[in-house]
């Protein structure tokens, strides 16, 4: 493939995230975003699929019996020429780790914002790890057809909350029941809200410009005035939009419409698909990569362990961060100087995994992987490249693990080591208590559920599971001083990590807070890099 194709190709993909908490609409707002695509044809289908997927694993039964899905990886579809990958980032009880992880191979994130409840928690945490990475954000505010908290409101909550500018790229007129539409500020034009007139379609809603007497008449007296002014604060109090400070990540374009009406959402996705960035470059340890370098490079952001039960296989998805990925390709992995070759990489296309040919900067592939393969692996056609370390997640559950059998402690010890190798789980020993029962962190419960059903199934291993009250855990200086203080508090456990740092765990912030005030103790909120 020559270069200007290869440009073609990066330049055309949009790869983002949705970030939300649980009930925002992000199911519903995925499968209008796949309607446009012609990925699906129903709405509704994404939900009914969830449960059809991978049927024959026994991975399944945990989602099965949980009604949740695990499996998340990507979702790939076109439109417009562009080509859009959509992150999935599990929410509600399946949220761990890996829902951070993700996020590192976004372009960019669309946060999903209910209407009537504001910027909830789930949302907190995960903009906040946008943030850190200072990608474009943009904000869609949902189920304006229901009552909802005022717009200029929900436009200071964004700002307060998160700490970052919102510029309002089209505006409600009313809500609820008195829900008109929404009024574009670029174009002038009204998009009147009809319920249910296109919950299935791709089609955009019936328009026209503010100026049209007929479009006024529609709207009524009351909420044109209302309108009017409220533009009118905008434009002169409002912050001003800013394309290079929106690449920043400084200020969020944001949104408003009725996901499940799919309204609002054609005008979202096109500014959004003018706004967001197509793949960008990456820091690495040779300097900055750029997408469009010819040789292929990517790295592990996450791994699905156990998806088929006969085999026993798991897959490593990979973020291509720059050249084209050729299926059967020769590839270096970095960490062990050794050749692998990626044979039947795979992809979700409307969550049905489908065999790559190729894939470019910006795609995500799934390659089966024998358990060699670990998070933040770097695979390449080159040797010796590395990109910027995966960040730390503070977990912020923890359970003392006991096994039930006392004989196969050989097997538990070897399966929390490979566990804690993969990614999947932070192990720490109890100071006084020693290995016997070491002290799992995670990010989400659904983790604990994780490493109880595969020590099980690959280790053979029965496990009792002792949740503990803590929710964060504070790296500490080694000094037998404050070990003794901290070990005879009533507020904390001190432990020890896998590389013999000392930590202790704290029941929330406020006990640390107290804690480090009164004794002037210095809490880091991660070990030292060494
Ligand atoms: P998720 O948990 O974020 O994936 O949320 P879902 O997409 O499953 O939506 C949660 C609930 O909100 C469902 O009952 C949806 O039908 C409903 N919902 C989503 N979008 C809208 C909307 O625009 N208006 C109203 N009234 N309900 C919505």
């Amino acid at each position: 493939m020559n270069q200007t194709d290869l440009k073609f190709e990066i330049n055309s993909r949009k790869t983002f995230a949705i970030i939300s908490h649980p009930d925002a609409g992000k199911t519903t707002l995925t499968e209008k975003l796949l309607l446009f695509g012609g990925a699906i044809r129903e709405a509704g289908s994404v939900k009914a699929r969830r449960s059809e997927r991978h049927a024959t694993s026994d991975w399944m039964d945990l989602e099965q019996q949980r009604g949740i899905s695990i499996t998340s990886s990507a979702l790939q579809f076109k439109y417009q020429g562009y080509v859009i990958n959509i992150l999935d980032t599990p929410g509600h009880q399946d949220f761990s780790e890996d829902t951070y992880r993700t996020l590192t191979a976004a372009d960019s994130a669309v946060m999903l914002i209910d209407a009537a409840k504001g910027v909830e928690t789930q949302t907190k945490k995960l903009f906040h790890v946008c943030r850190q990475r200072g990608i474009p954000i943009f904000t869609f505010i949902n189920k304006f057809d229901r009552n909802a908290k005022d717009p200029l409101d929900l436009m200071d909550e964004v700002e307060k909350v998160l700490g970052i500018e919102s510029y309002a790229m089209n505006w409600p007129i009313g809500m609820g029941p008195d829900f008109k539409g929404i009024y574009d500020r670029q174009t002038e034009q009204v998009e009147r809200f009809m319920e249910g007139s296109s919950k299935s379609s791709a089609k955009p809603p019936v328009s026209g410009a503010l100026s049209d007497p007929n479009v006024q008449e529609g709207i009524g007296e009351v909420l044109l005035n209302q309108l009017k002014e409220e533009i009118d604060l905008l434009d002169s109090a409002g912050n001003t939009f800013s394309q290079e400070r929106v690449d920043r990540g400084e200020v969020t374009p944001v949104f408003f419409g009725s996901a499940l009406n799919n309204f609002g959402v054609p005008n979202f996705l096109h500014s959004f698909l003018d706004l967001a960035p197509a793949p960008q470059p990456r820091s690495t340890n040779i300097g900055v990569l750029d997408p469009e370098t010819p040789s292929f490079s990517g790295y592990i952001f996450k791994i699905q362990a156990n998806m088929n039960a006969q085999h026993r296989d798991r897959i490593a998805f990979i973020r291509v961060c720059s050249g084209r990925y050729e299926r059967g390709m020769n590839v270096i992995h970095t960490r062990s100087h050794r050749r692998l070759r990626l044979a039947q990489p795979q992809q979700l296309f409307a969550q049905e995994r489908t065999i790559l040919d190729q894939a470019f900067a910006g795609d995500i592939i799934g390659v089966h992987d024998s358990g060699f393969l670990r998070i933040g692996d770097v695979l390449a056609e080159k040797d010796g490249l590395q990109f910027e370390a995966m960040p730390f997640f503070s977990p912020e559950n923890f359970a003392r693990i006991n096994i039930a059998n006392a004989l196969k402690r050989k097997q538990f010890i070897k399966g929390i080591q490979e566990l804690q190798e993969e990614g999947a789980i932070h192990v720490f020993r109890d100071l006084h208590v020693g290995v016997e029962a070491p002290i799992i962190g995670v990010v989400g419960q659904l983790q604990f559920e994780v490493l109880e059903y595969r020590l099980r199934e690959e280790y053979g291993v029965q496990v009792d599971i002792q949740h503990l009250p803590y929710e964060i855990v504070r790296w500490v200086e080694k000094d037998e001083k404050l070990i003794k203080l901290l070990t005879e508090s009533s507020m904390s456990t001190v432990v020890i990590d896998k590389d013999e740092n000392y930590a202790v765990l704290l029941l929330d912030e406020w006990k640390a807070k107290w804690l480090s005030d009164r004794y002037e103790i210095e809490f880091h909120v991660q070990p030292h890099v060494t």
